[in-house]
């Protein structure tokens, strides 16, 4: 396994270094009233050792744009419209679906949101490993199959690997699933993550343990990882950058701590302050007023106006640009003030 590691880092320090470049993207789904925009103009990056929150409420785009860094949405209705996913340099959109088949999972790795449903039920967690392993890693040895599993499994906080190895999924709780999945889906070295709400599904307590583990995983192996939530409490504890989409437009980018110190699009405000207070302090919980907009017929203007209160006559009429900002951030409304960054 130490010598597999060293040479994936060694590959990955050979290639180019930029990770998951995507730009411009728009992804449509045809539909009987007409093309809905999911994903529409998007940009976004995940550089080496970086981690990359993107976040915003069901339907905002996240979960489609992170299918589509794998090409993984390429059957109607789905379609890609324009734009350009590279990863490492490859160009990810003109790749064979055979082509497709040696990444997904070796260059680049999917963590999802249900780790019991990821596995099969009829393998036991060996069994699972060594499926992986024969199609990423053709030609070890039994010996050498057993050494990677021993490895992940200990990697991933279980000393008794033995026991996990013999056993199947519906044996171990949900948190021991989603480290296993976490360990299996490492056990190829991708050169990118892409964690799926990895921490949804489970109890506080082990959330935390997956988010140590992806975040040691990102520190000692410089693997960037795009990680879809929705939760602002995850972003704080082990992102660097925020990425914050609403109705398919990315609305806001920044640093982790500068975006959630201070917020400058009032969508972003509105997603921070339905958070509910940690101590307990809401007697009344807060929400965003409204529903998105129809993304058949998205409107001219800004598509949050229908739910911002700050909404002007401009804001119905015309498409706010997504402009730079100081701090390395960008930001989607007609209201900020580019002299002070402030709305
Ligand atoms: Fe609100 Fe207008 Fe800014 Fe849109 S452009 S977020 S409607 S203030």
């Amino acid at each position: 396994m130490a010598n597999k590691q060293s040479t994936a880092q060694t590959n990955q320090a050979e290639s180019n270094s930029s990770g998951l470049e995507i730009s411009n993207l728009k992804i449509w789904f045809d539909t009987p009233s007409g093309p809905l925009r999911a994903v529409d103009n998007v940009s976004l990056s995940v550089n080496k050792g970086e981690i990359v929150a993107l976040v915003g409420e069901s339907g905002s785009g996240k979960s489609v744009t992170s299918l589509a860094a794998l090409k993984l949405i390429n059957t109607p209705p789905g379609r890609f419209v324009s734009g350009s996913i590279t990863l490492n340099g490859q160009n990810i959109l003109a790749m064979t679906e055979q082509e497709l088949e040696s990444v997904r999972g070796t260059s680049a790795a999917m963590l999802f949101q249900n780790p019991r449903g990821s596995l099969d039920p009829s393998f036991t967690i060996q069994e699972a490993f060594q499926e992986t392993l024969s199609r990423h890693q053709p030609g070890l040895s039994p010996k050498e199959c057993r050494e990677y599993i021993e490895t992940g499994l200990r990697q991933v906080g279980f000393n008794d690997w033995e026991r996990v190895a013999a056993s199947y999924p519906h044996q171990l709780s949900g948190g021991m699933c989603q480290r296993v999945a976490l360990a299996i889906t490492f056990a190829c070295n991708p050169d990118l993550l892409i964690a799926d709400e990895p921490t949804t599904a489970l109890d506080v307590g082990i959330q935390a343990k997956v988010l140590f583990l992806l975040r040691k995983l990102n520190i000692e192996h410089d693997l960037p990882i795009l990680l879809i939530t929705h939760d602002f409490g995850v972003v704080r504890a082990i992102a660097h950058r925020v990425v914050v989409m609403y109705a398919g437009h990315i609305q806001e980018e920044g640093p982790v701590d500068a975006v959630l110190c201070n917020p400058q699009h009032p969508y972003t405000r509105s997603l921070i302050k339905s958070v509910p207070d940690d101590v307990g302090n809401d007697d009344v919980l807060y929400q965003i007023p409204g529903t998105p907009p129809d993304l058949v017929n998205p409107p001219a203007g800004c598509r949050f106006a229908d739910r911002c209160e700050l909404a002007v006559k401009r804001c119905r009429e015309e498409l706010p640009e997504l402009r730079a900002l100081a701090e390395d951030r960008t930001a989607r409304c007609h209201l900020i003030d580019l002299s002070e960054n402030k709305v």
